[in-house]
């Protein structure tokens, strides 16, 4: 399989190439240049396959300069090496007579990014190999909390790969926090920006092309590339879990193999929905994709309206990893939906960088209608779900799970559609403890705790157990501890890198 860019500017472009530049050099993200779907054959015979060897059977379609034994080492050393803990990486709960939650949160930080995160790492290691000169890669990450611990947890001590981290100042949870900045490691630094993820994503973007610094870069013997969900190689492990998923459901005996499902996402960068787009047009059978957004709902109107319109005022919610106006991975979604036309997404995400908005034409709209159902979450409706969901069914969702299930059930209101769906749980509840105690107990109970506390606290009021990763954070040497302003995000690279500009 080849890859090109959604803005035309690049071609035949190899797994490993795609992978080790992260973005495409005309600012367009790398998609797959054929439509890759397996046979009836296939499909059926993937059914009955361990996680691992899913994996290896999906990722060998799109990684074709890898050989099979490249391959399995980097499935082995992803996810049979013990940072997933249980025997099933991503196992589906029933929550209710339709409802199925697909948890991902059972690697090494407590959330779905190290789902692809553990095993991004192993690309870029091999793509440098096959296709490097020899230069130090620098993965550059902007995080809404979730991406930058996952990135340094996966790249930690990784030889020939050096890793920054931008995260917002006051945009991530405690908890998040900490686990950045207590980040072990030798080639790891993470810095604070004064400033919301938009601003850490668009430095982030900004210096990717930046052509100079580039150059000033490469004489240095370093090389720019990205963890973010504008890498390919992020988005390809995605697709495994979907249809992990699904399969689940065949062995539950909640559908029969062929039925569709629905899927919901809870969705900030478009990444995990994205993959489930492309699980479907791989063959998996679907019926609808439900977008879930929270009070940032620039997509619930997006997919209503076909108008992206990012003009509006950025909210700080307790889901914060989907507080982003700008969905990088909805770029992969309009070329795909267009029919290739990298001339309209290119003159769309001109639109979207100028005026800050952009309307795609009625056809597009309808098509995306057909196939998306979209909703939000109040911060209100967030907590309800939460209590709700715990009271009712007995399973602790987590913020951002939440909003995916509230709009879940906005959708079976609406529609009376009793197909089986799979909803992303995207992670622990522990990580966003505070929240979720908040919504299960009103704030009264918990005053004068630190979150370190609440963590105990949750754990005993509900009888489940913390993730191991969590406990002891508290303890933990702080090691990063730069703040710096949204532009001088280039300046400080520099000064860790001791590139003089
Ligand atoms: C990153 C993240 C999301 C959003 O995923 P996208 O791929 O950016 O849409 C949702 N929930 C959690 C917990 C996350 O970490």
């Amino acid at each position: 399989m080849l890859y090109k860019s959604t803005r035309g500017g690049a071609s035949n472009v190899t797994f490993s190439q795609a992978v080790k530049m992260g973005i495409a050099p005309d600012g367009g993200l790398f998609v797959p240049q054929e439509n890759c779907v397996l046979t009836a054959e296939e499909f059926q015979n993937m059914a009955s396959l361990s996680y691992k060897d899913l994996a290896i059977a999906i990722i060998s379609k799109y990684a074709g300069d890898f050989t099979p034994e490249d391959i399995e080492k980097a499935v082995c050393n992803a996810y049979c090496s013990g940072s997933f803990p249980l025997e099933d990486p991503a196992p589906v709960v029933s929550v209710s007579e339709s409802l199925n939650v697909l948890e991902l949160w059972h690697g090494p930080t407590s959330a779905f990014k190290d789902m692809a995160l553990q095993i991004l790492p192993e690309f870029m290691t091999k793509s440098n190999q096959i296709c490097g000169d020899g230069k130090e890669i620098v993965i550059l990450t902007a995080t809404s909390g979730d991406t930058g611990k996952a990135a340094l947890e996966g790249f930690q001590d990784v030889p020939g790969i050096r890793v920054i981290v931008f995260y917002p100042e006051d945009g991530v949870s405690q908890m998040q926090k900490y686990q950045m900045i207590t980040q072990e490691g030798k080639n790891v630094h993470v810095i604070a920006v004064n400033g919301n993820f938009d601003d850490a994503q668009t430095g982030v973007k900004g210096i990717f092309g930046d052509q100079d610094f580039a150059v000033l870069l490469a004489e240095k013997g370093y090389e720019l590339s990205s963890a973010n969900s504008i890498n390919w190689g992020r988005l390809l492990p995605q697709i495994i879990y979907y249809f992990h998923g699904y399969y689940s459901l065949v062995k539950q005996g909640k559908i029969n193999l062929g039925d569709k499902i629905n899927i919901a996402v809870p969705t900030g960068n478009f990444g995990n929905i994205l993959a489930s787009y492309y699980a479907m047009k791989m063959g998996m059978p679907v019926n609808r994709i439900i977008c879930a957004s929270n009070d940032n709902n620039v997509l619930t109107d997006f997919l209503h309206t076909g108008t992206y319109d990012a003009n509006r005022t950025f909210m700080t919610t307790i889901s914060p990893a989907m507080d982003i106006l700008v969905s990088s991975n909805l770029e992969r979604l309009l070329y795909d939906i267009t029919g290739g036309d990298s001339e309209a997404v290119a003159s769309y995400m001109a639109a979207l960088k100028t005026d800050g908005l952009y309307s795609v034409d009625s056809k597009t709209s309808d098509t995306l209608q057909n196939l998306f159902w979209a909703g939000y979450a109040t911060e209100q409706e967030t907590e309800e779900t939460i209590h709700h969901v715990y009271e009712d069914y007995g399973y602790l969702a987590d913020t951002h799970t939440a909003v995916g299930i509230h709009v879940y059930e906005k959708y079976v209101s609406a529609t009376g559609d009793q197909t089986q769906t799979l909803a992303a749980s995207t992670a622990s509840p522990f990580k966003f403890n505070k929240s979720v105690a908040e919504a299960l107990f009103g704030c009264e109970a918990l005053e004068g705790m630190t979150e370190f506390q609440l963590l105990d606290y949750l754990s005993e009021q509900t009888g489940q157990q913390i993730p191991e990763p969590l406990k002891g954070l508290d303890k933990k040497q702080v090691l990063h501890k730069g703040v710096c302003l949204p532009k001088d995000m280039e300046t400080c690279i520099s000064e860790i890198l001791g590139v003089t500009q």
